[in-house]
């Protein structure tokens, strides 16, 4: 079996630019969880349903069919067989994918999705809960955070450069928001798992981060092939 790398965290700590960046330093594939959780939240509103509604959201599970496909290594996210990847990233929708992944049949419903897309393993997978419920016999396990201060400057940064002026402070709330909902929901809570390597990257740059974690892949590499440039 190929390494599987989970690496977990709350928003804004830099998961998805980590992920993506150890993908192509290893030669990994890169799969985007919160990305599928955001499409169920887009099909709630669509619906016309409150995201935490914990029986309209059930119902409509049925009538989703959310697929996950590649373009190179660029991951497409499919709502009954529309890309919708280019409508998942609003604020909005942020709020939606928290609410919805907070219901038990939302996390069942996707979790074998998940599993298949790393069943091949050469994978780093990010999210809330890989390391924990996912793929708990992942090679390699990373908790990702950083102050929620840092966290929320880098969103404000990241939505300002796709044109969404959002106040600072508004950003902040909201990813408090998320945190809280996100860590103290009663299934799959976020929390680093036992035996995962903690990482604050306040402090430090993506080079310092993507450095530590190429050298975390070959510790946990030894006896397989070297997969790291
Ligand atoms: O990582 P991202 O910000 O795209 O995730 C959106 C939301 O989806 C998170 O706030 C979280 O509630 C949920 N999520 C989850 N489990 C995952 C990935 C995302 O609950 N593995």
């Amino acid at each position: 079996m190929k390494i599987r790398v989970a690496i977990d965290g709350p928003g804004g700590a830099g998961k998805s630019t980590m992920a993506k960046a150890l993908s192509r330093a290893c030669g990994l594939h890169y799969v985007d969880t919160g990305a599928i959780y955001r499409t169920v939240g887009l099909a709630a509103l669509r619906a016309g349903l409150e995201p935490s509604d914990g029986e309209g959201v059930p119902a409509l599970l049925g009538k989703l069919d959310v697929q996950v496909q590649y373009e190179g290594e660029e991951q497409h996210m499919l709502l009954n067989g529309e890309d919708v990847t280019g409508m998942i990233r609003t604020p909005e929708i942020s709020a939606a994918a928290s609410a919805v992944s907070a219901l038990p049949e939302v996390r069942a419903f996707l979790l074998q999705t998940q599993r298949d897309l790393a069943a091949k393993g050469g994978v780093v997978m990010d999210g809330r809960d890989i390391g924990t419920v996912v793929l708990p016999e992942a090679e390699l396990k990373v908790f990702l955070t950083a102050s929620p201060e840092e966290r929320a400057r880098r969103r404000f940064l990241e939505l300002r450069e796709k044109g969404i002026d959002q106040p600072y402070e508004e950003v902040l709330r909201e990813m408090n928001e998320r945190d809280r909902r996100d860590s103290t929901r009663a299934v799959a809570p976020l929390r680093p798992a036992e035996n995962a390597v903690l990482l604050d990257s306040s402090e430090l740059t993506p080079e310092q981060v993507l450095e530590r974690l190429v050298s975390l892949v070959r510790e946990k590499s030894e006896g397989r092939p070297e997969p790291c440039a």
